[in-house]
């Protein structure tokens, strides 16, 4: 973290961000999740100046008072905060330095936190080419997926310095869990943190298939052989958890694509290779995942790649009440 940052006070004298000075909120990226978090930042009381590509986004923002704008600068210029939640790095990176971007709007000591999931080289390359304008680039990229979003619960992991960190807490607890909101350290560190929970999860995704199909297929009951995972040392959040959208409701979280998710499994291989890491398996987790996206389309759910396995089996893993029938309790 470059310690000549900004780390200018936007806490109001009383010591949050009170309401009478609450700081106007830029948001630009209405997708899934940004769509949930500009709701929650309105119903705190932020007022909220937004942009998409895609204008019919902000329709119901701006019915409940947000006001358009019709370019990143545009944003960046009438904002005390920008925050920007979008697809990949690159795009990211034209919304920075495009025509009519954030830096051809954001005042000198501005603020730019990017909750994307990405990486960090867009905020280096504006730290080093542009180190007079002392702007306070923060990343703060989020798990929770789009329900998370939309409930305002997400975790949200910080790479930033302590006064940024601060500063920023009030506008982040409108969209995050207050418990759940981690300083992982300078910048960049939160762009990791969330590289490698996505690496972890979505091979939790490809295992937990893999050995579900292996033993249903075996002729153990899906139920039973869930149930007896749970107990042994093997458990995981997902098996216990996630995977019951998919086993209960044929749910493959479409709320997240698939593309979304093989570039996020793209962006953590190159994070490997940059620090000179091995990622076998990382590197297979990922290519199950394209041979899904390939398969089941751009758009289809995250965890699609569960599907893969259920072809093979020929069934969907499903806990009906005949899978349910054959458990003894
Ligand atoms: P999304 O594709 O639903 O939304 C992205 C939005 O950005 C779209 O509305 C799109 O029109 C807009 N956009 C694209 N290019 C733009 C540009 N040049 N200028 C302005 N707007 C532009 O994606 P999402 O699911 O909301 O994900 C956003 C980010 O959050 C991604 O980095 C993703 O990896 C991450 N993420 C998603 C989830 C999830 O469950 N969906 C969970 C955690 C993190």
């Amino acid at each position: 973290m470059n310690d000549s940052q900004n780390d200018e006070s936007l806490v109001s004298e009383d010591g949050g961000i009170g309401a009478s000075r609450r700081p106007t909120i830029g948001f630009i990226g209405l997708g899934n999740m940004g769509i949930g978090m500009t709701r929650n930042l309105q119903r705190a009381g932020f007022d909220l100046v937004v942009n998409d590509v895609r204008r019919e986004t902000a329709a119901e923002l701006v019915a409940a008072g947000a006001r358009w704008a019709s370019s990143p600068a545009e944003v960046a210029a009438s904002a005390t905060i920008v925050i920007t939640m979008l697809p990949t790095p690159r795009i990211v990176r034209d919304v920075v330095f495009g025509a009519d971007g954030i830096l051809e709007g954001i005042p000198d000591g501005g603020t730019w936190i990017d909750m994307s999931t990405s990486v960090p080289e867009v905020a280096e390359e504006v730290r080093s080419r542009f180190p007079e304008r002392n702007l306070n680039i923060v990343d703060a990229p989020v798990s929770g997926m789009s329900v998370g979003a939309a409930n305002g619960t997400l975790q949200i992991f910080v790479g930033a310095t302590t006064g940024q960190y601060q500063n920023i807490l009030p506008v982040l607890s409108a969209m995050g869990d207050p418990e759940r909101i981690l300083h992982v350290g300078a910048a960049g560190a939160g762009y990791a943190v969330k590289l490698m929970i996505n690496q972890l999860w979505f091979s939790h995704v490809i295992a937990t298939a893999e050995v579900l199909a292996i033993g249903t297929a075996a002729g153990v009951n899906l139920d039973v052989l869930r149930r007896s995972l749970i107990a042994s040392p093997a458990n995981s959040n997902f098996l216990e958890h996630d995977v019951l959208s998919i086993l209960n409701d044929g749910d493959y979280d479409e709320g997240f694509a698939i593309k979304l998710a093989c570039k996020d499994l793209g962006l953590s291989i190159d994070l490997a290779r940059s620090v000179g890491m091995p990622s076998e398996l990382s590197a297979l987790v990922e290519q199950i995942f394209v041979r899904a996206k390939r398969g089941y389309g751009d758009l289809a759910g995250e965890m699609t790649p569960f599907k893969l396995y259920e072809d093979l089996l020929g069934t969907e893993l499903r806990l009906t009440s005949e899978t349910l029938s054959g458990v003894a309790r």
